[in-house]
Protein backbone atom coordinates (compact mmCIF):
# COMPACT_ATOMS: atom_id res chain seq x y z
CA UNK A 1 0.00 0.00 0.00
CA UNK A 2 1.16 3.21 -1.22
CA UNK A 3 1.08 6.45 1.19
CA UNK A 4 -0.45 8.94 -0.37
CA UNK A 5 2.28 12.22 0.71
CA UNK A 6 0.78 15.50 1.88
CA UNK A 7 2.81 18.64 1.36
CA UNK A 8 3.45 20.78 4.32
CA UNK A 9 3.86 24.64 3.76
CA UNK A 10 7.19 26.25 5.15
CA UNK A 11 8.25 29.37 5.81
CA UNK A 12 10.93 30.90 7.71
CA UNK A 13 12.00 34.63 8.28
CA UNK A 14 15.78 34.98 8.82
CA UNK A 15 16.91 37.39 11.23
CA UNK A 16 20.44 39.08 11.27
CA UNK A 17 22.14 35.88 13.13
CA UNK A 18 21.35 34.31 9.71
CA UNK A 19 23.60 36.41 8.75
CA UNK A 20 23.00 39.42 5.19
CA UNK A 21 21.01 37.73 2.47
CA UNK A 22 20.83 40.74 0.21
CA UNK A 23 22.09 40.03 -3.29
CA UNK A 24 25.22 40.64 -3.66
CA UNK A 25 26.45 39.61 -0.46
CA UNK A 26 29.76 37.55 -0.78
CA UNK A 27 29.03 33.82 -0.10
CA UNK A 28 25.18 34.33 -0.28
CA UNK A 29 24.77 31.33 -2.10
CA UNK A 30 26.50 29.23 0.96
CA UNK A 31 24.25 31.11 3.51
CA UNK A 32 20.99 30.45 1.82
CA UNK A 33 21.66 26.79 1.70
CA UNK A 34 22.29 27.47 5.35
CA UNK A 35 18.80 28.52 5.97
CA UNK A 36 16.77 26.24 3.92
CA UNK A 37 18.91 23.77 2.00
CA UNK A 38 17.32 24.29 -1.16
CA UNK A 39 17.94 25.66 -4.53
CA UNK A 40 16.46 29.44 -4.12
CA UNK A 41 14.26 31.20 -6.45
CA UNK A 42 16.00 34.75 -4.99
CA UNK A 43 14.67 37.98 -7.22
CA UNK A 44 16.01 41.89 -8.26
CA UNK A 45 13.32 43.55 -6.76
CA UNK A 46 11.91 46.72 -7.97
CA UNK A 47 9.18 47.58 -6.16
CA UNK A 48 6.77 46.53 -9.18
CA UNK A 49 3.85 43.90 -9.35
CA UNK A 50 5.44 41.18 -11.51
CA UNK A 51 4.76 37.26 -9.37
CA UNK A 52 7.40 34.67 -10.89
CA UNK A 53 5.76 31.24 -10.84
CA UNK A 54 8.31 28.39 -10.14
CA UNK A 55 7.89 25.17 -12.00
CA UNK A 56 10.98 23.65 -11.07
CA UNK A 57 13.44 24.12 -7.83
CA UNK A 58 15.65 27.44 -8.42
CA UNK A 59 13.74 28.53 -11.67
CA UNK A 60 13.68 32.09 -12.59
CA UNK A 61 16.65 33.12 -9.77
CA UNK A 62 17.90 36.06 -10.26
CA UNK A 63 14.90 37.79 -12.52
CA UNK A 64 13.07 41.01 -12.01
CA UNK A 65 10.12 40.41 -9.95
CA UNK A 66 9.02 41.43 -6.71
CA UNK A 67 6.94 37.88 -5.92
CA UNK A 68 7.40 34.00 -6.42
CA UNK A 69 5.12 31.12 -6.23
CA UNK A 70 5.95 27.32 -6.56
CA UNK A 71 3.77 24.08 -6.13
CA UNK A 72 6.85 22.58 -6.51
CA UNK A 73 7.80 20.13 -3.33
CA UNK A 74 12.48 20.88 -3.78
CA UNK A 75 11.60 24.55 -4.79
CA UNK A 76 12.44 27.66 -2.27
CA UNK A 77 11.06 30.91 -2.95
CA UNK A 78 12.61 34.18 -1.30
CA UNK A 79 12.40 37.48 -0.94
CA UNK A 80 14.58 39.69 0.98
CA UNK A 81 14.04 42.95 3.12
CA UNK A 82 15.35 45.52 5.70
CA UNK A 83 12.24 47.38 6.29
CA UNK A 84 9.84 46.55 3.40
CA UNK A 85 7.38 43.92 4.43
CA UNK A 86 7.64 39.97 3.97
CA UNK A 87 4.59 38.33 3.07
CA UNK A 88 4.26 34.40 3.27
CA UNK A 89 1.29 33.23 1.13
CA UNK A 90 0.76 29.42 2.54
CA UNK A 91 -1.75 27.16 0.99
CA UNK A 92 -2.37 23.26 0.33
CA UNK A 93 -1.25 23.94 -2.75
CA UNK A 94 1.72 25.90 -3.04
CA UNK A 95 3.87 28.72 -1.37
CA UNK A 96 4.89 32.29 -2.01
CA UNK A 97 7.08 35.14 -1.04
CA UNK A 98 6.22 38.85 -1.78
CA UNK A 99 8.17 41.92 -1.09
CA UNK A 100 5.89 44.38 0.07
CA UNK A 101 6.90 47.89 0.13
CA UNK A 102 4.96 50.78 -0.11
CA UNK A 103 5.27 51.55 -3.66
CA UNK A 104 4.74 47.51 -4.20
CA UNK A 105 1.66 47.99 -2.44
CA UNK A 106 -0.02 50.29 -4.23
CA UNK A 107 1.28 48.64 -7.58
CA UNK A 108 -0.60 45.61 -6.56
CA UNK A 109 1.97 42.76 -5.52
CA UNK A 110 0.18 41.51 -2.84
CA UNK A 111 -3.18 40.91 -4.92
CA UNK A 112 -0.81 39.46 -7.49
CA UNK A 113 0.69 37.39 -5.94
CA UNK A 114 -2.45 35.80 -4.13
CA UNK A 115 -4.30 35.19 -7.36
CA UNK A 116 -0.93 33.76 -8.73
CA UNK A 117 -0.97 31.11 -6.04
CA UNK A 118 -4.99 30.50 -6.37
CA UNK A 119 -3.90 28.94 -9.74
CA UNK A 120 -1.62 26.80 -8.24
CA UNK A 121 -4.71 24.30 -7.36
CA UNK A 122 -7.56 24.98 -4.75
CA UNK A 123 -7.85 25.48 -0.70
CA UNK A 124 -7.71 28.42 0.94
CA UNK A 125 -5.01 30.65 0.87
CA UNK A 126 -3.26 32.15 4.57
CA UNK A 127 -0.89 34.75 5.05
CA UNK A 128 2.06 35.75 7.67
CA UNK A 129 3.34 39.27 7.36
CA UNK A 130 7.05 39.39 8.77
CA UNK A 131 9.49 41.74 10.48
CA UNK A 132 8.77 45.35 8.13
CA UNK A 133 8.93 48.98 9.42
CA UNK A 134 5.96 49.93 11.41
CA UNK A 135 4.17 53.21 11.65
CA UNK A 136 6.17 54.16 15.26
CA UNK A 137 9.15 54.51 13.48
CA UNK A 138 7.89 54.95 9.50
CA UNK A 139 7.40 58.88 8.80
CA UNK A 140 5.76 59.00 6.01
CA UNK A 141 5.60 62.74 3.33
CA UNK A 142 1.41 63.63 3.20
CA UNK A 143 1.49 63.29 -0.60
CA UNK A 144 3.00 59.48 0.07
CA UNK A 145 0.47 59.07 2.37
CA UNK A 146 -2.22 60.30 0.47
CA UNK A 147 -1.30 57.84 -2.53
CA UNK A 148 -1.37 54.80 -0.24
CA UNK A 149 -4.31 56.08 1.43
CA UNK A 150 -6.39 56.46 -2.19
CA UNK A 151 -5.58 52.94 -3.27
CA UNK A 152 -6.22 51.34 0.01
CA UNK A 153 -8.32 53.68 2.18
CA UNK A 154 -7.34 56.26 5.47
CA UNK A 155 -6.71 52.81 7.78
CA UNK A 156 -3.06 53.06 6.22
CA UNK A 157 -2.41 56.41 8.39
CA UNK A 158 -1.10 56.90 11.51
CA UNK A 159 1.39 58.47 13.81
CA UNK A 160 5.25 57.79 14.39
CA UNK A 161 6.24 57.11 18.38
CA UNK A 162 6.59 61.32 17.95
CA UNK A 163 3.59 62.02 16.52
CA UNK A 164 4.44 62.82 12.96
CA UNK A 165 2.41 61.38 9.90
CA UNK A 166 3.60 57.80 9.42
CA UNK A 167 2.73 55.05 6.96
CA UNK A 168 1.41 51.77 8.37
CA UNK A 169 2.71 49.23 6.37
CA UNK A 170 1.32 46.14 7.56
CA UNK A 171 -2.14 48.22 7.77
CA UNK A 172 -1.55 48.86 4.23
CA UNK A 173 -0.73 44.89 3.19
CA UNK A 174 -3.39 43.38 5.95
CA UNK A 175 -5.82 45.78 3.95
CA UNK A 176 -4.69 44.21 0.15
CA UNK A 177 -4.42 40.78 1.30
CA UNK A 178 -8.18 41.16 2.68
CA UNK A 179 -9.35 42.63 -0.85
CA UNK A 180 -7.54 39.72 -2.36
CA UNK A 181 -9.85 37.47 -0.32
CA UNK A 182 -7.20 36.40 2.68
CA UNK A 183 -8.77 36.36 5.82
CA UNK A 184 -6.23 34.16 7.79
CA UNK A 185 -3.54 36.51 8.43
CA UNK A 186 -1.17 36.71 11.38
CA UNK A 187 1.18 39.51 11.45
CA UNK A 188 4.77 38.83 13.53
CA UNK A 189 4.26 42.33 14.91
CA UNK A 190 7.95 43.12 14.79
CA UNK A 191 9.62 46.80 13.65
CA UNK A 192 12.49 46.31 11.70
CA UNK A 193 13.72 50.02 13.12
CA UNK A 194 12.99 48.96 16.58
CA UNK A 195 14.24 46.10 16.39
CA UNK A 196 17.83 45.07 17.61
CA UNK A 197 17.53 41.59 15.59
CA UNK A 198 16.89 42.79 12.29
CA UNK A 199 18.51 45.17 9.58
CA UNK A 200 16.61 48.40 8.59
CA UNK A 201 17.53 50.40 5.91
CA UNK A 202 15.36 53.17 6.96
CA UNK A 203 16.84 53.47 10.71
CA UNK A 204 20.22 52.99 10.68
CA UNK A 205 21.14 52.80 6.79
CA UNK A 206 22.01 49.46 6.89
CA UNK A 207 22.44 47.49 3.15
CA UNK A 208 22.63 44.20 4.63
CA UNK A 209 19.11 42.40 4.58
CA UNK A 210 17.05 39.57 6.31
CA UNK A 211 14.99 37.34 3.81
CA UNK A 212 11.82 35.27 3.85
CA UNK A 213 11.92 32.34 2.18
CA UNK A 214 9.07 29.23 1.30
CA UNK A 215 8.88 26.04 0.39
CA UNK A 216 6.71 22.77 0.44
CA UNK A 217 7.55 19.93 2.60
ZN1 LIG B 1 9.54 50.99 15.29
Amino acid sequence: MSAVRHLAPAWRFTDRADGDLSITAEDVEARRRAVVDLPWTWLHQVHGSDVMVVGRPGEHAGQTADAAVTAVPGAAVAVQVADCAPVALLGPAGVGAVHAGWRGVVAGVVGAAVQRMRLLGPGAVRAVVGPCIRPCCYEFGTDDLDRVATALGDGVRARTSDGRPALDLPAAVQRSLAAAGVADVVDEGVCTACSPRHWSHRARGDRRRQALVAWLE
